[in-house]
């Protein structure tokens, strides 16, 4: 696909089935075909209600004031910028990867967005969208967007490019939730409409092709899917694939070959040598490193499980785009309390910019590229 190239379709891929086995993909790509003749992409029957869907049926966004500024204990957090950075992944590109670094793609209508990146960290963007084509009629029974979540991401995107000298991947909805929910596998809102079908199929693609690049070029990576929560405790969210039930468990339990393969990390714990336990919820976890940063965080070394609290566990995009069904690039879900993004001004510029510096250690630690100028 030529860059540049706004309203030019994407190719349209058939309808993906996810079945929840671990061992097979949840999906193949079937036989290209036109939008026109396609079913509604997303059905996963299978899959147990709590972690197919995102969950965020009970979210509550909006109901307080923006907090002010005191309310947010995070830290400035002085960073070195990596300035004579080697280049971090050095494969070859996948054959027919056509994008050129930062260059934005969009897909047919402009509906959803590809920055290609060169950094093995893909971020995505499914419920912080804007627009309200009007061909997708609004649904009274979701929230119109997880607020701030596209606007940390932006700042968090740029973040990034300034602390390592390189480019994350993102890939954008920017249609209002409420018309369109790329976060999901059954058929509402206007999952009966081609357009609705056409931009989730792009997403989709856009996602896979950024994970095509970080495989070839990379060898392995990280997805984070970008979410709003409103729910009472106050804290971010991880969602790497297990339950608030299994999060319960012991890190010994958690070192069990089952619950390793049931991880949005099974990749990175595919290795017997790393600890799940401490990939998930140990002092270089997300929520750890976080944590350290005065952010409240769950799964964490001081709240290594949600309990009776408001969570989740991951949902449609996070289970289908880490390694729980193979491949290299794991993923996480992060589902931002509201009160540290939906303010404008310094209150979600400075967590987005200790969102982006704990991405990159985390990538740096886990993964081994090398992204900071810092000791850890
Ligand atoms: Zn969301």
């Amino acid at each position: 696909m030529p860059v540049e190239d706004r309203n030019e379709p994407l190719e349209v891929r058939g309808a993906r089935e996810l079945v929840d086995t671990s061992d097979a993909r949840p999906h193949t790509d079937s036989p290209q075909k036109q939008s026109a003749d396609l079913e509604p992409g997303p059905r996963a029957p299978q899959l147990d209600q709590q972690d197919i869907y995102d969950g965020e049926l009970d979210v509550r966004h909006g109901h307080e004031e923006d907090l002010n500024q005191a309310e947010l204990e995070v830290e400035d957090d002085e960073v070195d910028v990596v300035d004579d950075v080697e280049d971090v992944c050095h494969g070859p590109h996948p054959e027919g990867h056509r994008y050129e670094v930062g260059v934005s793609s969009f897909g047919q209508g402009g509906l959803i967005e590809y920055r290609p990146g060169d950094l093995p960290i893909i971020i995505g963007v499914p419920h912080g969208g804007l627009l309200e084509p009007e061909e997708l009629a609004e649904d009274q029974g979701e929230l119109a967007r997880d607020t701030g979540s596209l606007e940390a991401a932006l700042i968090v995107y740029q973040q990034l490019k300034e602390l390592t000298g390189h480019t994350p991947h993102m890939i954008i909805n920017h249609v209002k939730r409420n018309r369109l929910n790329l976060n999901r596998v059954d058929a509402r809102p206007n999952m009966d409409h081609p357009i609705a079908i056409n931009a989730y199929n792009e997403f989709h693609a856009y996602v896979d092709e950024a994970k095509r690049w970080v495989s070839a070029t990379c060898g392995r990576g990280h997805y984070f899917d970008f979410h709003t929560n409103g729910h009472v405790e106050r804290w971010v969210e991880v969602g790497v694939g297990l339950s608030r039930a299994q999060l319960a468990r012991s890190d010994e339990e958690l070192e069990r070959a089952q619950l390793r393969r049931r991880s949005f990390y099974r990749a990175l714990a595919s290795d017997p040598k790393v600890s799940h336990a401490e990939l998930i919820r140990g002092p270089m976890s997300l929520g750890g490193l976080l944590e350290r940063e005065g952010v409240r965080v769950v799964p964490s070394p001081k709240h290594p499980s949600p309990g009776v609290g408001g969570y989740f566990s991951g949902g449609y995009n996070s289970k289908l785009h880490g390694s729980r069904y193979g491949g290299t690039i794991d993923s996480s879900q992060l589902e931002i309390h509201y009160s540290y993004i939906r303010s404008k001004g310094m209150t979600r510029q400075r967590f987005s910019h200790t969102l982006s510096v704990v991405i990159a250690r985390f990538v740096q630690h886990h993964y081994g590229f090398e992204l900071l100028d810092e000791a850890e």
